[in-house]
């Protein structure tokens, strides 16, 4: 297949088993303006899926970050109506949430993080719909890269543009699983081969994990009574199975906000809001981060922790192994999307409804209730490595070997 062929095979792959788009369901699609004729592709797509709708919201960084730069901080602190009638309003309505991520990761280097601190929390409160649409099951959504230069010269530095971009887009669809002749099937088998570990997880029902790395992570963090592990793709309230992530090689679960005990050290470098955070480690007592170091951006660390008190505290724990394909790759993207694919993580910030049973019914209070934890961030940081033990330590304390040497051992492999 031609390039062109494959990509048209991805945008197909990101409607239609990504979004499972249906016949008059509107799309609501953001692009970066760089990739501009892949987004047309997709929405050419769409239209042939039967879509309702289809509505690009064009996103262009260079511009963005002048704002960032230049608008008073009031402009942080709220989100403009029309903003708000667009994303509220589609979630409403049911549509499709369909997010192309192509980013220069440096893009945003330099700007005070206090203000990505006031627009993550003025989003999930002026945006409350849309958030909860894809929160709480309601919408389907999913995030898919695309190759961008700025992004593609950051990820192969030393080649010309073009053949940067060339490689970032093979990077990105045969990490997505949509160089094959069959994209589509190729998707279904994956998704099998997360249920038996799935089912596996939550059949033991472990009532803590305990992380142990030659790299100084010792650290244990309970599970939730009733916690549910997830992965390989999501179902909506109705039933819709959907993808919210493209690629996604994941199992997750969202921990007890207030067991977790010991340090943790990062694995890979942490791309957050435009800069990097490298080389950082985190201390946990009773679940909540009480000391943090980093070699580079220990000010972008700390601005995660004081988003609010929920940034302090675990959302989620999720198990990659180190034979990944992402990780075997051994490229480092700088986009959490493909990196947090590529090895274990944890994450600060909000937990996932859907990762409690009952969850997808419950509102917030109930939710804190139930110990999963509640904030405006959510922020994936990667702790699993080529030597890192996971073990799962059952309510009667035996104990289950379920990583040794960074991949699934025993039953689990
Ligand atoms: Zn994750």
């Amino acid at each position: 297949m031609s390039l062109k062929e494959q990509l048209r095979a991805y945008a197909r792959l990101l409607v239609g088993t990504g979004c499972a788009l249906k016949p008059g369901q509107e799309l609501q699609l953001t692009a970066p303006v760089e990739a501009a004729p892949f987004a047309r592709m997709v929405a050419e797509e769409a239209w042939a899926a039967g879509a309702g709708d289809v509505t690009v919201e064009w996103d262009d960084q260079f511009t963005g970050r002048l704002r960032y730069l230049n608008a008073p901080m009031s402009a942080f602190e709220s989100v403009p109506e029309w903003k708000r009638a667009l994303l509220n309003g589609a979630a409403q309505r049911g549509a499709a949430f369909l997010f192309l991520e192509g980013d220069d990761p440096d893009g945003m280097a330099g700007i005070d993080p206090a203000r990505f601190t006031a627009w993550t929390r003025a989003s999930h409160r002026d945006c409350k719909s849309f958030y909860d649409g894809m929160d709480l099951g309601r919408n389907v959504w999913c995030i898919g890269g695309v190759a961008t230069p700025a992004w593609a010269k950051k990820v192969f530095p030393g080649v010309g543009e073009e053949e940067a971009v060339e490689k970032l887009w093979a990077a990105i669809l045969s990490t997505a699983r949509a160089d094959g002749a069959d994209p589509a099937q190729d998707w279904a088998d994956h998704s099998d081969t997360f249920q038996r570990r799935i089912k596996l997880l939550n059949d033991k029902a472990f009532d803590a994990l305990r992380y142990t790395d030659p790299n100084g992570t010792d650290f244990t963090v309970g599970m939730n009574p009733g916690h549910i592990w997830a992965g390989g793709g999501a179902a909506t309230v109705d039933g819709t199975w959907f993808f919210p992530n493209m690629p996604t090689e994941e199992i997750f679960t969202s921990p007890h906000r207030d067991r977790a005990e010991g340090i943790v050290h990062s694995a890979l470098p942490l791309n957050y809001q435009g800069g990097m955070i490298e080389d950082f480690w985190i201390r946990f007592e009773n679940g909540r981060a009480v000391d943090c170091g980093a070699k580079v951006g220990l000010d972008r660390l700390q601005s995660i922790l004081d988003t609010d008190e929920g940034g302090r505290h675990l959302g989620e724990v999720a198990l990659v192994p180190h034979a990944s394909p992402i990780a075997q790759s051994g490229i480092l993207f700088y986009s959490t999307l493909y990196d947090e694919n590529a090895a274990c993580h944890l994450a600060l910030g909000k937990g996932f409804p859907e990762c409690v049973t009952g969850g997808l019914e419950m509102d917030e209070k109930a939710l804190a209730e139930h110990h999963i934890n509640i904030s405006a961030t959510h922020v994936d940081f990667m702790i699993g490595t080529a030597t890192l033990s996971i073990t799962g330590i059952a309510a009667d304390g035996s104990e289950t070997p379920i990583f040794r040497n960074g991949n699934w051992v025993g039953e689990f492999a």
